[in-house]
C-alpha cells in the first residue's frame, strides 16, 4: 500500500483528483488527472483546489483532466430545433 494522499494545499485533507505538474519552460500549470502512484515532483490537488487553481503571473493553466464528464454542462439539442 503507498502512503496515504492527500491534498498538496495544507491543511486541506480533502483525496486528490489531479496532479499538477509546472512546465517551466513553456510556463504552463498542466492539470492532468491524478496518476495512480505519487510522483515527488509533482503536486496532488483535490477537484475544489484544481478547479480553483491561479496560475502564477506570466504563466498559463492547461487543463488537460479527461476524468468523468459529469460536471461538463449537456449541449441541449433544443438550440438547433429552435433555429428551424
Ligand atoms: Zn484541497
Amino acid at each position: 500500500m503507498s502512503a496515504m494522499r492527500s491534498c498538496a494545499k495544507k491543511p486541506c485533507a480533502a483525496p486528490p483528483e489531479a496532479t499538477i505538474a509546472l512546465r517551466y519552460e513553456a510556463r504552463t500549470v498542466v492539470v492532468g488527472d491524478l496518476l495512480s502512484e505519487r510522483d515527488p515532483n509533482l503536486m496532488d490537488l483535490c477537484r475544489s483546489h484544481a478547479d480553483t487553481l491561479r496560475a502564477m503571473v506570466g504563466w498559463r493553466i492547461e487543463d488537460r483532466r479527461t476524468g468523468p464528464p459529469s460536471e461538463v454542462p449537456v449541449r441541449l439539442p433544443e438550440v438547433e430545433a429552435a433555429a428551424g
